[in-house]
């Protein structure tokens, strides 16, 4: 299972929703999560948003 979680973003600065493995407690980018975050944002982690899309594929094909 996978959510979205909002946190420091990889590159740049401001926060952005990373991709979290519920089973890993960890974003697919690598990044740690800034707990009990109220920012809000529109911006998606790149390197999340490309690992979640490998593993759906990845998922798929199995
Ligand atoms: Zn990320």
């Amino acid at each position: 299972m996978y959510e979205m979680q909002i946190g420091e973003a990889a590159a740049g600065s401001g926060p952005v929703w990373h991709v979290v493995a519920r089973d890993h407690r960890a974003t697919l980018c690598g990044r740690p999560l800034q707990p009990g975050g109220n920012a809000e944002t529109d911006r998606h982690c790149a390197p999340c948003m490309t690992a979640f899309q490998y593993v759906m594929q990845q998922a798929s094909t199995e």
